[in-house]
């Protein structure tokens, strides 16, 4: 508890607000820096760090929730494979709750399907082992962070000879989008504030190629308070002198090289694949896919099923929220058609959707 005080710290909040506003007193013009990681944006909006800074300063949310930036017609597979017969789903609790284009997971749920949620993938190899006769599917959503668990399901299903343990693979890799929204000029960039738990595996030098190509700067930054106020003005900083780096703020956790071992199972089981991200499409080589001696727990190809024409609903912003383009108050289901309990698209249902967190704690 202490721990987390000392990076909650008050006055040390004001000395480092008094410090940001200095820097960017006589900066002509405004700077807009995007956070890309889910938990930045709860912790940006849970302790209000938007209205404590200079007007200058514009924070934007991007596609950091793994959940959200999962396109409708993943969904739609996962619904179909959960009326399969004989078919187990095994997620994380969030996904269970995402509209498909015109069912959700729980709603099959309710209507029978066998759809369980897990805390690791670990649990749905348990799953497997527990049930030989029939198929126990793990829904392989999220970034580079739980890639490699979920890797090493995979590589632990292998070892125990089962051969009823799945992955439906929509895992994605997030410098990719980031390049693609630093070039955007209906947006313009002016920093990202790189998420923490994905640069602990995939290191601060991922995002070399931003600053070397794109000439945006980066900083890799915490969730506490004192952490995020640092990052910014450790972006202001470079904005400032006109430079474009990649910076560690969030040191007691990131390296520059990152995790090789988490890398190592990461690549053993999976290699790089197009994806389509909610909102963006398809951005090639930004997804995860099962190599080819993982095939046999590959569900999109084990696994056939009929999938329904992807839908989207009508009116729900996700898509534009997730490139930074609108809030969720410009969205006009906000708190009326869609909320928490009622969700019409990825943003509210999730723990770390924007929409789910200007819900929870906007004024
Ligand atoms: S408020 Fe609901 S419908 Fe609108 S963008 Fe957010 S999640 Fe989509």
């Amino acid at each position: 508890m202490t721990y987390t005080r000392e990076f909650r710290n008050p006055d040390v909040a004001k000395h480092l607000l008094e410090r940001i506003a200095d820097t960017v007193r006589d900066h002509a013009g405004s700077m807009t820096f995007m956070e890309v990681c889910g938990t930045h944006t709860m912790a940006i909006y849970q302790h209000g760090i938007r209205s404590l800074l200079p007007e200058k300063i514009r924070l934007i949310s991007g596609p950091g929730c793994p959940v959200c930036v999962t396109p409708v017609d993943y969904v739609d597979h996962a619904v179909a494979l959960a009326r399969r017969p004989g078919t187990v789903i095994a997620t994380f609790g969030d996904m269970v709750r995402v509209p498909g284009s015109t069912s959700s997971l729980v709603n099959e749920q309710a209507a029978g399907a066998d759809v369980r949620i897990v805390y690791s993938p670990l649990d749905a190899v348990a799953l497997a082992a527990k049930h030989p006769d029939r198929s126990v599917v793990f829904l392989g959503v999220g970034f580079e962070t739980t890639a490699p668990t979920i890797a090493g399901s995979v590589i632990e299903a292998q070892r125990r000879g089962l051969d009823n343990y799945f992955v439906l693979c929509a895992h994605k890799t997030i410098p990719g989008p980031m390049a693609i929204l630093a070039d955007d000029p209906g947006l313009q960039v002016d920093g990202y504030l790189c998420p923490a738990h994905v640069s602990a595996i995939i290191g601060a030098e991922a995002y070399e190629p931003l600053a070397r190509d794109h000439k945006v700067p980066s900083v890799v930054t915490g969730f506490e308070p004192l952490d995020m106020l640092q990052g910014v003005e450790m972006l202001a900083r470079q904005v400032v002198a006109g430079e474009a780096k990649v910076e560690i703020q969030y040191s007691r956790v990131v390296k520059a090289g990152g995790n090789p071992k988490a890398r190592e199972v990461l690549y053993r089981v999976f290699e790089p694949c197009d994806a389509r991200w909610r909102g963006i499409g398809v951005i090639p080589g930004s997804g995860l896919g099962l190599r080819p001696e993982y095939a046999a727990f590959d569900a999109a190809t084990r696994l056939p099923v009929e999938v329904e024409e992807p839908r989207e609903h009508q009116g729900c912003a996700c898509g534009e929220i997730l490139k930074g383009k609108v809030t969720p108050r410009q969205c006009p289901l906000f708190r009326t058609a869609c909320t928490p309990e009622n969700p019409v698209g990825a943003c509210m249902v999730s723990s770390e959707g924007t929409c789910a967190a200007e819900y929870k704690y906007g004024t």
